[in-house]
């Protein structure tokens, strides 16, 4: 018996998902992938061929080096969010890395460098104060000296569509567009796709939605789950009434119980806020955690669970399409993202129906 929890990763439903996504932009817009953070932790060297074979022709990282890995394994464009490294300018442009450059220094320098002999993108700054030119910055763009395939710039609130910094990050980036007459622009993520089509510009970049996120947090997701945790019960014994589950004996038994022991704790991602809050799946019944998350361990009540279907090797639901990482997200004070991208490395991996 191994104490591994499993791990499952459907790639034809991560294609599926970005086929969603781009049929709801049409197809005047065109649908990028974030392949950030190994994929929000699902593993970029498996997903992103998968898409570029689904017809995705730019996939976005966050940094130099998660590019040089992916340029490994695909052919398409390549953008680094997180911009130009200073003096790689020649490694970005031979190995067709287009750098998001979010200032006036990294433009300068790429422009000093590359010139336009190679292409970039260029980030504007409409309401995040995060990465990207303001308005003030354009006046002292050498833009002439660029050869710019996108401008783009990025939303602080689009999971909240009443939230009036939407419009106000709309309305500044088109302002400043104005300087950039025939270069294709881009604002949208995720949930910025579902603000409506005037946010859509010609690409949308989303991530978390491809990895089943749900990008409308408020209505039912119009997006696939795609992973399907599981672990691995290790230990199950019966306790009296009274008898405390845990570290600082947070669940105290109200009823003689049974609790089974899972190979699963907050190092391999299950975050210890969860602890007494969030719900397991065994068949067809929920499964309460009781008792703090630990490093290698939960627990759960299974007194209510048939005795065969809780036995030491066999395997519990910890995440899937009933319960999923927006649902585990929630009941640990935090977002489906980083839930995805806390996943640990002790699950056995397994990549599914792979089409590629
Ligand atoms: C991470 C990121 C995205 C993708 O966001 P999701 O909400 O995961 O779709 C797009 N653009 C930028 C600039 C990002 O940092």
């Amino acid at each position: 018996m191994s104490h591994k929890g499993v791990l499952t990763i459907q790639l034809d439903r991560i294609a599926g998902n970005w086929r969603r996504l781009s049929a709801e932009v049409g197809a005047q817009c065109r649908t990028a992938a974030v392949v950030k953070a190994d994929a929000y932790g699902l593993g970029a060297d498996r997903v992103a061929p998968v898409l570029e074979a689904a017809g995705c022709g730019l996939f976005f990282v966050a940094t130099l080096e998660e590019a040089l890995a992916l340029r490994r394994v695909i052919a398409a464009d390549i953008a680094v969010l997180n911009g130009l490294v200073p003096g790689a300018s020649s490694t970005y442009a031979q190995q067709r890395l287009l750098p998001v450059l979010n200032d006036g220094a990294q433009a300068g320098e790429w422009a000093a460098a590359i010139g336009r002999g190679a292409r970039a993108i260029l980030q504007l700054d409409t309401g995040m104060s995060r990465l990207g030119l303001p308005p003030e910055a354009l006046a002292a763009l050498a833009l002439e000296r660029l050869d710019l395939a996108l401008v783009m710039s990025h939303l602080a609130c689009a999971d909240e569509p009443e939230h009036p910094l939407n419009a106000r990050q709309h309305g500044r980036f088109t302002a400043m567009l104005a300087r950039f007459p025939g270069i294709p622009a881009s604002l949208a993520a995720s949930s910025g796709i579902f603000l409506g089509s005037r946010f859509h510009f010609d690409l949308v970049r989303p991530g978390a939605a491809l990895y089943g996120v749900n990008p409308v947090p408020n209505a039912a997701s119009p997006v696939a789950t795609v992973i399907r945790l599981e672990g691995r019960i290790i230990q199950v014994r019966e306790i009296d009434s009274g008898e405390a589950v845990g570290y600082g004996a947070s669940f105290v038994a109200s009823r003689r119980s049974r609790v089974a022991t899972v190979a699963v704790g907050y190092a391999d991602g299950y975050l210890r806020a969860a602890g007494n809050q969030s719900i397991t799946y065994i068949g067809e019944h929920s499964v309460p955690v009781i008792g703090r998350v630990s490093m290698d361990l939960l627990t759960l009540d299974v007194t209510e669970i048939p005795r065969d279907m809780c036995r030491p090797g066999d395997l519990v639901e910890l995440l899937g399409e009933r319960y999923g990482v927006d649902a585990l997200g929630r009941d640990s004070g935090t977002i489906g993202y980083e839930i995805l991208t806390s996943l640990g490395s002790r699950y056995e991996r397994v990549h599914a129906g792979d089409l590629a």
